[in-house]
């Protein structure tokens, strides 16, 4: 078999660990197979011959993954940031999304999304389409054309909605997300399908329960939002009277990340995951006893202790969106807490919620808003670091896809070429001072190159 076998050469930049960066200059960066080989500062004997793309002096950085959007917000971002969670999906939001319902529409609007997000600093993302089976398989296809490794997920909401944005019911909903995941079985390689009930107040219990069905059927992971806003936060209570907090109202049809495995038996498995039902435990549980649903959550601002505890014991990614959390006024993610309690934590855009499909923003906002936190809210929470920012930009979204965000040996050959030579200096600075530049200072004439799996998308 011949390998696809190259090397980047420039000054390479990556995460160790949370708390620290690794700066190779002049260095090498091997892809093997869309795998990395490692990273050297001279090429070994075997690779001493594979064509080497010489960046000069550009960092190289691997890609970052948004955790967190919603395609079809694309179109208006930036507008509409006056009102709050509940009032802006009403007002705003669902008419908007109302309109792909019409195929040329989606076209035109996902053209624009997927082509800008492909010229973005973004090689990963999780994405929300629309309640619509077309134009969600559109987006899909664009997406996969796009060269970028993305999850899409259709969306589900059998209430609350708009009446021009909802599904009629529950099976209803449920046969649209079976025929949508049957339709593109096969169909791509690197587009995959994501379980995307919008939210609880979107989604009757019937309606979970069916995902729950399918989530386990198809194995398929979930993505969904979590205690972003009070009014939302008290809503779900009133709709999910038994839930004991909001992310119990998701573990209740086994859509909340993978259960540890249990050595009881059915009955016991069922009592302790909240499920009053018999109906379909043991398809529940896989066979070594675990119950598998990787699952990103966005946001979790207000998450109780018992929430955030759950999240942590069941390993589901939380999606910090500062821009968002901001624009829409729903507060300050605690995300010094989850980083220190070794949370799953990525950053998303929220795009539309967040205006800016910028990771490198995200990364900034991040910084940004855990300072006001810490000013005025908890003075022993630490603000984010920028090493702890690009961590949470590169593996600590990416790992969701698998081994995705570094250059270390076996990870997936994700890369960028930053071309900073504009943001000008008359002084020496050091990379460290080149990438914290390019968190606040950056705009897209920055990316001159990026890889995904080894695949050269521009
Ligand atoms: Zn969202």
């Amino acid at each position: 078999m011949k390998k696809d076998l190259f090397a980047l050469k420039g000054t390479i930049c990556y995460s160790k660990n949370q708390k620290e960066l690794v700066f190779a200059e002049n260095s090498y960066a091997v892809c093997e197979n869309g795998l990395c080989a490692g990273v050297f500062s001279q090429l070994p004997e075997e690779y001493k011959d594979i064509p080497v793309k010489d960046m000069g002096d550009r960092l190289i950085i691997p890609g970052f993954t948004d955790l967190h959007l919603h395609a079809p917000q694309y179109a208006y971002r930036g507008t509409g940031m006056d009102l709050e969670l509940l009032d802006w999906l009403n007002t705003i939001t669902f008419p908007q999304e109302a309109k792909y319902a019409d195929l040329s529409y989606a076209k035109k609007a996902y053209s624009i999304f997927v082509d800008d997000l492909k010229h973005s600093f973004t090689t990963r993302a999780c994405i929300f389409a629309t309640l619509h089976r077309p134009a969600t398989e559109l987006l899909m296809d664009m997406l996969e054309e796009s060269g970028l490794a993305t999850m899409v997920g259709k969306v589900n909401m059998d209430r609350n909605g708009a009446p021009e944005l909802q599904e009629k019911s529950a099976q209803a909903s449920a046969q649209d997300t079976r025929q949508w995941l049957e339709e593109i079985k096969g169909r791509y390689d690197h587009t995959y399908p994501i379980l995307t009930p919008r939210f609880t107040p979107s989604c009757t219990d019937e309606l979970m329960t069916e995902l729950g069905k399918i989530q386990r059927e198809y194995h398929l992971p979930v993505q969904s939002h979590l205690s972003e806003n009070f009014g939302e936060i008290a809503w779900v209570k009133e709709l999910c009277p038994t839930s004991r907090f909001y992310g119990d109202a998701y573990d209740m049809f086994g859509l909340f990340g993978t259960k540890p495995a249990f050595n009881t038996n059915e009955a016991d498995f069922a009592s302790a995951s909240g499920l009053n039902t018999t109906d379909n435990t043991a398809a529940h549980i896989s066979s070594d006893g675990a119950s598998v649903c990787p699952t990103i959550m966005a946001h979790c601002v207000h998450s109780t202790d018992e929430e955030i505890q759950m999240i942590k014991d069941q390993g589901v990614y939380v999606a910090h969106c500062p821009e968002s959390n901001t624009d829409i006024a729903s507060g300050i993610a605690p995300v010094r807490r989850y980083l220190d309690m070794g949370l799953h934590v990525g950053l998303g855009t929220d795009v539309a919620g967040g205006f800016s499909l910028s990771m490198f923003r995200a990364m900034a906002d991040a910084i940004q808003v855990s300072k006001l936190r810490w000013r005025l809210m908890d003075q022993t929470q630490a603000p984010v670091t920028l090493e702890e920012a690009f961590y949470m930009a590169t593996i600590g979204g990416g790992s969701f896809f698998g081994k995705v965000g570094s250059f270390e040996k076996g990870y997936e050959f994700d890369a960028m070429i930053l071309d900073d030579s504009n943001i000008r200096h008359p002084q020496e600075i050091s990379t460290r001072d080149r990438l914290e530049r390019l968190v606040y200072l950056s705009d897209d004439r920055n990316l001159v190159g990026k890889y995904v799996q080894g695949r050269k998308v521009i």
